[in-house]
């Protein structure tokens, strides 16, 4: 461990292109906290095939491309260690030996796993591996012993189990793990540009690395406040997602006067995108700026994913060794 900085892990499951809601959900925490924790940040790939596992080409299509999307927004190596799940075999092995300890009724009353089986009806996962994928989160992050988890509200029930089967294998085989904390971060409510939660299914994402004429025409075509009918209406900026947006992206004189204009039907909803459409351009720019490097560079990738293998497996190795010792395994 690098001396006095406490260890954080956090995956991300390889499913398709990053789009905004990552990068306020999770990505822009991640950039913050390399300065002051030693962090561990892992592609899914395992998790990814909780879901995917009839369509499991995707998975290998997207590592290289999530990793990219990391690398562009500010995650850096060798700061931060970067490294595929698979290419680390003592997760699987630590999963197991959590699998013989963890009761099912911990992961039946999981809500994550009720609310997915309603959302991904074209999928079957009434499967062993989905019902216990928070088994293997668990050994995700305290294979590497971590202190903290960087968490947003609404995951807190997951770290809760992760630290409960920790509980229990402390206390059948002794101290081994430390119990990990959230380290609770609050994110920025952004929606889709339909105003549902952003994401790929829902077809309604800014992706990350989305060039400056696709950003303007789904700026365009942004939902805004559902109650405005006509440009003469008076609109409520609280209630608009283009307002949400323009409050991260605008300046805050222009934020200033669109609250303003949009309550007295000063300003209307085609200015207002107009408006905001360059600010997100300009926003991604030196990501895709980035991006354009790495990609005539893939070279770096495999170079900065192999150190990151090399790095995170001689922990995980050690810390899986005493976990076994203790079993008596
Ligand atoms: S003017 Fe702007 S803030 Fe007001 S409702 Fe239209 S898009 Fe939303």
């Amino acid at each position: 461990m690098e001396k006095d900085k406490k260890r954080v892990v956090s995956g991300m499951r390889p499913t398709g292109k990053l789009h905004l809601g990552h990068y306020y959900g999770a990505l822009k925490n991640w950039v913050s906290l390399q300065d002051e924790y030693e962090c561990f940040y892992f592609v899914a790939d395992w998790h990814a095939l909780t879901t995917e596992y009839a369509n499991s080409g995707i998975i290998k299509e997207s590592i290289h491309e999530m990793v990219i999307d990391w690398l562009s927004v500010g995650i850096s190596f060798p700061k931060s260690t970067i490294f595929i799940q698979s290419d680390i075999p003592e997760h699987a092995e630590l999963h197991l030996m959590l699998s013989m300890i963890t009761p099912l009724s911990w992961l039946e009353r999981n809500p994550t796993y009720k609310e997915q089986q309603q959302e991904l009806k074209d999928k079957d996962i009434h499967t062993h591996g989905f019902l216990g994928y928070p088994v293997l989160q668990a050994a995700d992050i305290i294979i590497y012993k971590a202190h903290k988890v960087p968490v947003g509200i609404d995951q807190v029930p997951h770290l809760e189990l992760t630290r409960e089967i920790t509980r229990r294998f402390n206390f059948l085989y002794g101290e081994i793990f430390p119990l990990p904390e959230a380290l609770l971060t609050e994110t920025p409510k952004i929606l889709g540009i339909d105003r549902r939660k952003m994401s790929k299914s829902y077809d309604n994402a800014i992706f990350l690395s989305d060039p400056p004429e696709v950003i303007k025409n789904k700026v365009a075509q942004m939902f805004t406040d559902p109650q405005r009918a006509r440009k003469t209406d008076p609109g409520n900026p609280d209630i608009c997602n283009v307002f949400t947006f323009h409050t991260l992206y605008s300046p805050k004189e222009d934020v200033e006067m669109i609250n303003h204009d949009c309550r007295i039907a000063e300003i209307g909803c085609v200015e207002c995108k107009k408006m905001l459409a360059p600010r997100v351009v300009e926003f991604l720019n030196p990501f895709q700026e980035k991006r354009k490097y790495y990609l005539e560079h893939k070279e770096e990738i495999e170079e900065i994913l192999a150190e990151g293998k090399k790095r995170a497996r001689n922990i995980a190795r050690q810390n899986l060794l005493e976990a076994r010792e203790a079993m008596g395994i």
